[in-house]
């Protein structure tokens, strides 16, 4: 035993350190990627600390043992970061643990062959012990076999750096770089091995050395990035497992990111089949209206509804950017909301709420909703014809209600077509039975003079009611005009007063009430 050397303690508190940081990373949420990254550097602190304690024994038999355990974390680190690099891109724990375990094969093989070397010594031709400035380490010579598992070690190595390389293109641009360090950590105690024995000069455990700043570096990156733990993680789960269309666009407008839901969204006006050609397409080729480009290229939040013409069909999305600040540079998101079945029920709602189901004309609520309306405007003056068809009671009891509603379809065409075809902001609606209204921006006189017309052309209409009968029917009208703000109920009973005259004179005829 000898005292306590500055560089040993150096090597245990950096052990303990990592350590300490490894299980600090397994805090809640915990998730899969960042257990296999806590348990591959707890075996590399193991390694620092059992690196620390070889230097510090004497005794060459427990030196042997404490590198024969430091072989369990040179072989196994790795295999646990090739997990966590993997399971980073594609989050799929049971294939990456079935991955790991055939891995780990080798690597279990290799370490019972070091274990049990001295009794076949078919790993190491020659254990000794070399002093490097006052410290003592164990010094081996590999044999072929020993240099075939050192080699699988360096395989095992290469394996999650490329991985980590691979990952990149699946990930937005200023989160590459996190991957290139990570790659580089992971590389360090490869080329401190490779790199230091054609230096002239020597470092006691310099692989513990080495480790220490691999694991400092990655648990830098890891909490430096946090994103990343996030993004590649749950990229699949989160982004596919979404309704809504994501779209991901990088500082240049190239598409970064899109899932299942946006491509079938694209889908509707650029026909491609293949994801992945639409990544790194500019947004200009993505998108025809120009609305969408302003507010991307805007960098600002914006919201709104975007009629899509596909075909014959029109689809509706609803359209939501996002400016995502990353230390200065802006990815743009877009999330698409398909609400083409929600508008649809709207357009229904609002039909059967304002249109009559039978005539689809104004019913008497949106009739009295547009007067108020044109009052509120000024528009004066304003006339109000209310129809009411003749004996229609007898008509029914004559031919049917079925017939009857047939006739009240005709008639809301008739007067339609008639009043549509004069520009006087006509409203047209069906307010009662039989009894239906019109609203004409003009004077009293034109508006009884266009009823007149109205009924003149009426009577030249016959209406076939049953294949082979046709029947003529006839319209008493009352007309009211306001020249002020009047309630729909003034206007209505003045309208209804002159109704009330046409009928008691005869019907088919206009009375106009002046007030
Ligand atoms: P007049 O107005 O000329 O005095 O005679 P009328 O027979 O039209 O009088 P009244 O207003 O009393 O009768 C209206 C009739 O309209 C009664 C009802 O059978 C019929 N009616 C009302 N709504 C409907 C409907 O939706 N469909 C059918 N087929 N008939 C209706
Ligand atoms: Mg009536
Ligand atoms: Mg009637």
């Amino acid at each position: 035993m000898q005292s306590i050397e500055p560089y040993t303690l150096y090597i245990t508190t950096m052990g303990f350190l990592i350590l300490f940081f490894s299980i600090v990373l397994l805090k809640r949420p915990v998730n899969f990627s960042r257990v296999l990254l806590s348990i591959s550097l707890i075996l590399a602190s193991l390694f620092m600390i059992l690196t620390a304690l070889e230097l510090y024994v004497q005794d060459f038999n427990a030196m042997v043992w404490l590198r024969n355990f430091q072989q369990i974390a040179l072989f196994l680190c790795p295999v646990f970061l090739f997990g966590f690099a993997r399971e980073l891109a594609d989050t799929n724990p049971q294939k990456n643990i079935r991955y790991m375990t055939y891995l780990s094969i080798p690597a279990i093989i290799g370490i019972v062959l070091i274990f049990t070397n001295s009794s076949h010594q078919w790993m190491r031709s020659e254990v000794s012990v070399q002093t490097i400035h006052g410290l003592t380490e164990i010094i081996t010579t590999s044999t072929s076999m020993g240099m075939f598992f050192v080699s699988y070690i360096i395989f095992l190595t290469l394996l999650p750096v490329f991985t980590l390389l691979r990952n990149m293109h699946d990930l937005p641009t200023h989160l590459r770089l996190s991957h290139v360090l990570s790659s580089t950590a992971i590389l360090l105690p490869l080329l401190s091995v490779l790199i230091l024995p054609y230096m002239s000069f020597d470092i006691p455990g310099q692989v513990a050395l080495s480790f220490s700043l691999m694991s400092f570096m990655l648990i830098f990156i890891f909490k430096r990035y946090d994103f990343n733990a996030i993004w590649p993680v749950s990229r699949s789960k989160i982004l596919e497992s979404l309704v809504e269309g994501i779209l991901l666009f990088d500082t240049q407008f190239n598409l970064l990111e899109i899932n299942k839901a946006g491509f079938e969204i694209i889908q509707k006006w650029i026909p491609t089949k293949d994801e992945h050609s639409l990544i790194g397409q500019k947004a200009e080729n993505l998108f025809n209206t120009e609305k969408i480009k302003k507010s991307l290229y805007a960098k600002k939040t914006s919201s709104f509804e975007w009629k899509v013409k596909v075909g014959d069909s029109t689809c509706f999305l609803h359209v939501n950017i996002v400016p995502i600040g990353y230390y200065g540079q802006e990815l743009m998101l877009i999330v698409f909301t398909d609400i083409t079945e929600k508008k649809l029920i709207e357009n229904r709602l609002y039909t059967l709420a304002h249109y009559d189901t039978l005539t689809d004309i104004c019913n008497r609520h949106s009739f009295i909703e547009k007067f108020n309306r044109k009052i509120n405007k000024d528009h004066f003056p304003i006339s109000l014809l209310l129809l009411d068809i003749d004996h229609f009671k007898q008509f029914n009891d004559q031919y049917g209600h079925l017939i009857g509603d047939k006739v009240l379809k005709q008639f809301a065409k008739v007067l339609t077509e008639f009043f549509a075809t004069k520009e006087y902001h006509v409203v047209v609606g069906r307010i009662g039975g039989e009894e239906f209204a019109v609203l004409l921006e003009m004077k009293a006189d034109a508006a009884t003079n266009l009823a007149n017309q109205f009924q003149k052309k009426l009577s030249e209409y016959s209406i076939n009611v049953n294949g082979y009968e046709y029947e003529n029917i006839t319209v008493s009208i009352g007309v009211a005009t306001t020249y002020q703000q009047t309630s729909f109920e003034t206007v209505y009973k003045e309208a209804d007063d002159g109704l009330y005259q046409a009928k008691r004179a005869g019907r088919d005829r206009v009375e106009m009430i002046n007030t």
